[in-house]
């Protein structure tokens, strides 16, 4: 439920009604609008009671119920869009967001040679794994700490913030000290231990979506996040398991526009492994900044064919740029900017 205060309601007012809300025994979340102020209620107990009691108080215009799940991480509750900050760089304003770099960091130079390219083509923030969720356990698993440290040599030469993925709530600290974003994988989507430890870390989060989650379990995934306190949360769709076999997943288009009249957090999409081939990348990065997302997260190698992991979907550094290119105007036609260096000097 939420309690929509009316536009001349007092502080004091404010104060008294939120007071109330915890005398019922529910938690209550302020949201202050530059119109008006609306407090959040959270609880799973019944609050026919607390609606009657609050809507006869001073300077409540109403109460309206929730229907979805989802409280923090929802749009009715939190009215304001978030815009999550990464280094220097924020995502969820009108500027898009391009992170990228390899699936997995392979070696100090393979790193810092892509950083450099794609930032020369107006990437802002460099991707790369260093903990790697394989399905075969005998496939490369990622350089691990090693990775890490790789990431941060990349960053220092290049001054772009980085993001890597962690798979276990142990983890947490030490991919932390060396990442400006964390990201849980797809796979990892509903491990709520993680979920709460990176939610109690505090550094932002890119949430991928599971393979099979629906779009309300993937914003209860959110919400374990942003209840532990860690509003700076960026969703990602990256594609869906379905009948199709022709893409390795498939990108769901409709799940951004929906995730973003649901959801106040930004949301990206992972054109990559949602094709699976480099061909359909450039395609489904367009579809998806027209639905609406905030930014892309595209898989970028010096060398796909001798990439330790998920060398078919990544573009080579020409093939990236080009990408690049081709989107500015787009973005532009779209109400959003990208800026991207002029071709020349790529
Ligand atoms: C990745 O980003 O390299 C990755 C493993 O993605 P996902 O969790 O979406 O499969
Ligand atoms: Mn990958």
């Amino acid at each position: 439920m939420i309690i929509v205060l009316e536009p001349q309601a007092t502080e004091e007012q404010i104060k008294r009604v939120a007071e109330r809300v915890r005398e019922f025994g529910f938690e209550v979340h302020i949201s202050r609008g530059v119109e008006r102020t609306i407090l959040g209620v959270i609880g799973d107990r019944d609050k026919d009671q607390l609606a009657q009691a609050v809507e006869a108080m001073a300077g409540v215009e109403k109460t309206v119920p929730i229907l979805h799940p989802f409280k923090l991480a929802s749009l009715e509750f939190h009215p304001e869009r978030t815009a999550v900050r990464v280094g220097p760089v924020v995502i969820g304003l009108e500027n898009l967001v391009v992170m990228a770099g390899p699936c997995a960091v392979e070696s100090e130079e393979q790193i810092i040679l892509t950083a450099r390219a794609v930032q020369a083509a107006g990437a802002q923030i460099l991707r790369g794994g260093a903990y790697k969720p394989r399905t075969s356990p005998y496939a490369f698993q990622g350089l691990q700490k090693e990775g890490l440290k790789m990431l941060a040599a990349a960053r220092a030469a290049t001054g772009l913030p980085v993001v890597s993925e962690v798979m276990n709530p142990r983890d947490v600290e030490l991919v932390g000290e060396y990442v400006d974003m964390l990201q849980i994988g797809a796979r990892n989507m509903q491990n709520f231990s993680l979920l709460r430890e990176v939610g109690r870390f505090g550094k932002p989060v890119l949430l991928k979506r599971g393979l099979a989650a629906t779009i309300e379990e993937w914003l209860m995934a959110a919400e374990y996040i942003l209840s532990e306190g860690n509003y700076q949360v960026v969703l990602c769709e990256r594609g869906i398991r379905t009948f199709e076999t022709m893409t390795r997943n498939t990108l769901d288009v409709g799940a951004i526009a929906v995730v973003k009249a649901l959801s106040h957090l930004p949301v990206v999409a992972d054109p990559s492994h949602a094709a699976g081939k480099w061909r359909w990348v450039g395609a489904l990065a367009k579809a998806a900044l027209a639905a609406g997302a905030d930014g892309l997260l595209i898989e970028v190698h010096p060398d796909p064919e001798r990439a330790l992991s998920d060398g078919p979907q990544s573009l080579n550094f020409a093939n990236f740029a080009s990408l690049m290119q081709s989107l500015a105007p787009l973005a532009g036609a779209l109400g959003r900017r990208l800026e991207v260096p002029s071709a020349q000097a790529v």
